[in-house]
């Protein structure tokens, strides 16, 4: 969703600015006033009607944030009294209004021990019954209130959000406010949102965010999740996937959606299946064992990671002490030592190389995981040249183009960013990486998985926000994490580009031509 049509439900400039609360029952403006004493709460009455006739408390000399909020009707089975639903898009008869994405407001929310469920609300110029009803849930409303698209659409621009509680499920339709249960329940929540508003409206107004390219997936990634895409239409399913393709929890949930079945080790598949190596290569130990059990293996293994590996065995075959300057634990190392196993040593770090001894100081070679961060590893190497003068290393960079590229590109941008963001799992390790870079140029910066890990004291003062994406992580998830920006206000976007990359690898056997 571009900004200007966010605006159709939209955000303002009006950070600091009171927030402005719209309610229709003067039950739910009480309940909102007790939790919220600081925010102006106007009781709007209920119905479209009167909605239209509220969009004049909207008209004030300094714009501020402002929501409509009050019970709902759940339309989704799943709902209870008290939950909490944020508009992604306001339904009517005929048309959909979007909203700014309310990730960060249901984010501020769930810390709060809410339950919140973001997704279409139907708002309707009436009350809705029966087979309207299940139209609408199927349709994939979550719930169904009468007031928020008449508000949106005489007051282009506002609300900020619409933050709706159930008070009547899908099974008990219209029990009273005043007496059932799920209306007191819808109340009380009403009452313990006060806090995350006053947090969530602190945050509101402008800002600009810094992007950083290249960003996100690379051309080993593109290649490991286009093989298990491949495989899982070639063969016969289940097609399983030794390990996480990539370290990405978004990018393995998809392909899981798609049918693919991650296990550990190769124990987990059943005789004459297919199994798909991952991009972090594998020792031959694992090879040889898929080979012995007659598996159909189609190897994902990023050729840059194979090319690490090559070297590995031809340092090895001449006699030399192999040092891997890289991180315990990683796959891609497990797969790396597993070629020589005894005689590659693990270093990590340059008090690592320090310590490290070889059995013959003249015939020692190193390499690196692919994704170590340039700095650190220089470090390393810089002891390790120091220790042994004699020492080898491979024709060319082991540390991938790709990693390369981010990081510079995270230095291109960190020195005008308040604080940056980085898109990428945790067991990510060029994702973490990219976080340390950022800080080692004393930026602030977080990894997270998404929009909806963002936490709000982040961006508490940043008006500049520096954004990137490690190797393995998705682009759509850097968009996402721009439009929950936009929903707290003007958000303008500039690129920072330090290289262009054309890399691509061409299939491995199994999934080819
Ligand atoms: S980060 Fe580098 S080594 Fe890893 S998959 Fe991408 S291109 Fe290959």
């Amino acid at each position: 969703m571009r900004r200007s049509d966010a605006r159709n439900c939209g955000a303002a400039d009006h950070q600091g600015a009171e927030l402005l609360v719209l309610a229709p029952m003067a039950l739910e403006a009480r309940a909102i006033r007790a939790g919220a004493p600081w925010s102006r709460v106007e009781k709007i009455g209920m119905g479209p009607r009167r909605a239209r006739a509220a969009a004049r408390f909207t008209h004030h000399p300094s714009q501020r944030p402002a929501l409509i909020a009050g019970v709902c009707g759940a339309l989704d089975p799943q709902l209870e009294p008290g939950d909490v639903v944020l508009a992604s898009e306001l339904r009517t008869d005929t048309k959909t209004l979007p909203c700014p994405d309310p990730a960060i407001l249901a984010g501020v929310l769930r810390r709060g021990g809410l339950r919140v469920h973001v997704g279409p609300i139907a708002s309707s110029s009436g009350l809705v019954f029966g087979e309207r009803r299940r139209e609408l849930a199927l349709a994939g409303a979550l719930a169904v209130d009468m007031e928020s698209a008449a508000i949106v659409r005489a007051a282009p621009g506002v609300p900020t959000a619409v933050v709706r509680v159930i008070s009547d499920t899908a099974y008990s339709p219209f029990a009273s406010l005043n007496t059932a249960t799920g209306g007191v329940r819808a109340l009380l929540t009403l009452h313990k949102i006060g806090p995350a508003l006053r947090q969530w409206a602190d945050l509101v107004g402008p800002r600009r965010v810094l992007l950083a390219a290249p960003r996100s997936f690379c051309a080993g990634v593109e290649r490991a999740i286009d093989i298990v895409e491949l495989a899982l239409q070639r063969y016969p399913r289940p097609v399983y996937v030794r390990r996480q393709i990539v370290h990405n929890a978004h990018v393995v949930a998809d392909l899981q959606r798609q049918g693919a079945v991650f296990v550990e080790e190769l124990d987990q598949v059943p005789d004459g299946t297919t199994v798909v190596l991952s991009a972090h290569g594998v020792a031959p130990a694992v090879r040889a064992e898929a080979a012995r059990r007659g598996l159909n293996v189609i190897d994902a293994t990023c050729p840059l990671v194979a090319k690490v590996h090559s070297e590995a065995r031809r340092f090895t075959a001449r006699g030399d002490t192999v040092l891997l300057i890289g991180h315990a634990g990683h796959d891609e190392v497990e797969g790396t030592m597993g070629e020589a196993p005894g005689k590659i040593l693990l270093v990590e770090n340059a008090a690592d190389a320090e310590r490290v001894s070889a059995e013959d100081p003249e015939h020692v070679s190193f390499l690196m995981q692919t994704t170590l961060a340039v700095d650190d590893a220089m470090d390393t190497v810089d002891v390790l040249r120091r220790r042994f003068p004699s020492i080898e290393s491979s024709a060319t960079d082991d540390i991938c183009y790709a990693t390369t590229n981010r990081q510079q590109a995270v230095r291109a941008i960190a020195a005008e960013s308040d604080v940056m963001m980085v898109l990428g799992s945790a067991n990510s390790s060029n994702s973490v990486r990219l976080v340390e870079v950022a800080e080692r140029l004393g930026v602030r910066a977080h990894l997270v998985d998404d929009a909806t890990d963002i936490l709000p004291e982040w961006l508490d003062g940043a008006s500049t926000i520096g954004i990137t994406a490690g190797a393995s992580a998705p682009p759509h998830l850097v968009d996402e994490v721009i439009e929950t920006l936009r929903a707290l206000g003007p958000v303008d976007v500039v690129q920072r580009a330090v290289a262009a990359e054309d890399v691509t690898f061409s299939l491995p056997k199994g999934v080819a031509g």
